[in-house]
Formats: C-alpha cells, sequence, structure tokens
C-alpha cells in the first residue's frame, strides 16, 4: 500500500479470486467455469461487423438484451438489471441496499465476496453460522431485520433450500432486500424467480460465467420489482453507465438463442457430477450432495490443502481454503468426463503414496 491510500482501507482484505494461469497447462477444475465453449452461434455473433463498432458506446439501456431476457424469464423489461458479472451486480446491491442502519447478513461459510463488499463500504454484517453438515437452516433467517444475502445453491457447499424456505425469509423480513444469488441454479436447483411479482424486497441474481459458458465475457443480470431495479439503475449510472461491453452484449444475445446446446451441456456436467462423486466414494471420500457444477468433498486420511497442493503438482487445479471450517474439504468444479478421470486418476496415485 502506498502512503497515498486512503486510511479507510486499512483493515480491508481484499477477495482473492482463484487462480487463473494464463497457460492453460492445467485441468483447470478451480473456479466453477464451464468446460464447454459457447455455441456457434455465440462464436459467430461476435464477429467483424460487431467489431467494426467498437468505437461508439454501447447502448447503456441494454435494450435489447433486458427485453430478450424479459421474454425468457416471462416478466418485463423493467424486471430485469443488467451488471458486468453478477459480481458488479453483488456490489451495487450493497451499495444500493445497505448502509449503517440496515446491516447485512449472510452465512459464515458462502461466496467470499460478500464480507468484502460490507467491508469495502463500511457495512455492518453478520455472519450466519450454518448448521451440522453445513446445512443453512432458514429459520435463522426469519424475521432476522437485516438484508440477506443468500446463495442458493450455496457456494462452496453445493447445498441447497428449497424455495419455500426462501419464501418464508422473504415474507418474515419485509422491510429488507432479500439478495438470492442463483449463479449455479442451473444444474439441478429451483430459482425462486416465480416470487418477484408477490414480494417486491425479493432480488434474484444470475449469470452468464457458468450455466452459459461465458465467464470471460462478464455478465449478470437481476430479476426483481422494477423499484429494486429502479435503484440498482441509479448505482449503475453513478458508476459506470456502460457496464456492459457490445461484443459481451452480442454473445449474449446468441447464447439465449442457443438455450438447447447449454441444456445439453447442464446434462452432461450432471452426469460427470454424478460418476465423480460415486468414483470418489469408493475411494473413501465424503462428498456433500451438490446441485451445482462442483462438489464440495474430503478424504479422511489426506488433509484439505495437501490433496489442493498434490493435485497442483500433477496438473490439475481445485480449490481449498485455509478457513477453519473447511480446510479438511476441497471445492471441485465438474468439467467434461475426460477432465474428471485425469483428476481421479491423479487422486488414486496420490492416495498410493500416502499409504
Ligand atoms: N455468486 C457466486 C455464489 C459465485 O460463486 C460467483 C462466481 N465466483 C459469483 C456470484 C460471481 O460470478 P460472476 O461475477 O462471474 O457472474
Amino acid at each position: 500500500m502506498s502512503r497515498y491510500m486512503s486510511a479507510r482501507f486499512d483493515g480491508l482484505e481484499a477477495y482473492v479470486p482463484g487462480e487463473q494461469p494464463q497457460d492453460m497447462q492445467y485441468v483447470k477444475l478451480n473456479t466453477n467455469e464451464s468446460p464447454f465453449p459457447p455455441s456457434p452461434e455465440v462464436l459467430s455473433a461476435v464477429n467483424a461487423a460487431e467489431t467494426q463498432r467498437l468505437n461508439r458506446y454501447p447502448d447503456p439501456e441494454g435494450k435489447a438484451l433486458r427485453e430478450k431476457l424479459a421474454e425468457r424469464y416471462g416478466v418485463t423489461p423493467d424486471n430485469v438489471f443488467l451488471a458486468n458479472g453478477s459480481d458488479e451486480l453483488l456490489f451495487f446491491a450493497f451499495m444500493a441496499f445497505c448502509d449503517q442502519g440496515r446491516p447485512a447478513a449472510f452465512p459464515n461459510i458462502s461466496y467470499g465476496f460478500y464480507p468484502v463488499y460490507a467491508q469495502l463500504l463500511g457495512i455492518p454484517f453478520t455472519e450466519v453460522p450454518l448448521r451440522e453438515g453445513f446445512v443453512l437452516d432458514p429459520k435463522d433467517y426469519c424475521v432476522l431485520n437485516r438484508n440477506i444475502f443468500i446463495a442458493n445453491p450455496n457456494a462452496p457447499t453445493g447445498r441447497a433450500i428449497s424455495v419455500a424456505d426462501i419464501e418464508e425469509i422473504i415474507r418474515t423480513n419485509p422491510n429488507h432486500v432479500v439478495l438470492i444469488d442463483e449463479a449455479y441454479v442451473d444444474f439441478g436447483g429451483e430459482s425462486c424467480l416465480p416470487l418477484i411479482e408477490k414480494y417486491d424486497n425479493l432480488l434474484v441474481c444470475q449469470t452468464f460465467s457458468k450455466f452459459r459458458s461465458l465467464a470471460g465475457g462478464r455478465l449478470g443480470f437481476a430479476l426483481a420489482s422494477p423499484g429494486l431495479i429502479a435503484d440498482l439503475e441509479k448505482i449503475k449510472y453513478s458508476t459506470n453507465s456502460y457496464n456492459i461491453n457490445r461484443l459481451t452484449a452480442a454473445a449474449a444475445l446468441a447464447t439465449l438463442d442457443s438455450n438447447d446446446y447449454y441444456l445439453e451441456n447442464s446434462r452432461k456436467i450432471q452426469e460427470n457430477r454424478a460418476y465423480t462423486t460415486a468414483e470418489l466414494a469408493k475411494l473413501g471420500f465424503e462428498t456433500l450432495p451438490s446441485v451445482t457444477n462442483f462438489i464440495f468433498t474430503r478424504c479422511p486420511r489426506v488433509e484439505g490443502g495437501t490433496l489442493y497442493r498434490e493435485l497442483k503438482t500433477r496438473g490439475v487445479l481445485v480449490r481449498h481454503w485455509d478457513k477453519l471450517e473447511i480446510s479438511d474439504w476441497c471445492r471441485v468444479t465438474i468439467g467434461t468426463r475426460e477432465q474428471m478421470d485425469i483428476f481421479l486418476d491423479k487422486v488414486r496415485e496420490i492416495l498410493k503414496e500416502v499409504g
């Protein structure tokens, strides 16, 4: 830190993203991307003609994309907000809805950006402990009188709670925003989107980074009542009005035209998830039930950090956190069948060495 940095950020611990090695030498199972490329339609939409238009700013309203998303989800464009990845969306939500008098709450084990945004913005926050087995108990969030941030399904655990449980949380916190981060909902989870008609305090966040193979394009979106969307727009226009670039917008429109391709990819990932979980069980691993494109798993014989390092030495990247409650565990993104076979082979090799 230089002597010019504001003292406001002295205590701030920045978010640490997963490793993104640029040489692509690894079997990369560490940041929950799709192993599949975007659809052929996306590749042709991001073409020379679109690139030629890069001298012009993009549409700040993102009209075409909002209309298409609205159509897809059976809502109206004033229910849709676009962001530069759901990370930006989360940041805008913390900024728009939280302050000293409106603190935040989220699970103690969840997406690592929630506490970082709260700290960055000086927002008081409570980390609500998950129960035994990393289970989220909805009762812990009822009548909480705070803005609530829940990833459902949760990361890094992969577990989900029911839409009925979410409704209870929304219903019992009518004066606060309940943000449901559905980054991983398209791998077997259930969206609470139908509830936005009934509750004006529900903000559903989704992303193009996982199911839609567009992590590098950076596109997230929110679905909510027009009031919450207008609040997010106010923050956007006060921060970065052109937050969605032309190429990403073109790619996203084409993505929405190739839904069958992405559904088929999701089916394969769910199949590979079941396969990997079963193979790991044969090796004595304990794996949490997952409705996402990753699994959270631990081996009774090898500590999580050791497994992570040994796999990395062998060319396979997974994710591990040096956090007390989860240090035994590794999060493994589900890739192609070939990638999962390499991962499993390396695990077998490591177990043999451990003896
Ligand atoms: N929410 C959760 C729960 C995540 O795991 C991630 C991805 N790391 C994000 C949001 C952010 O995704 P993106 O910014 O790529 O949309």
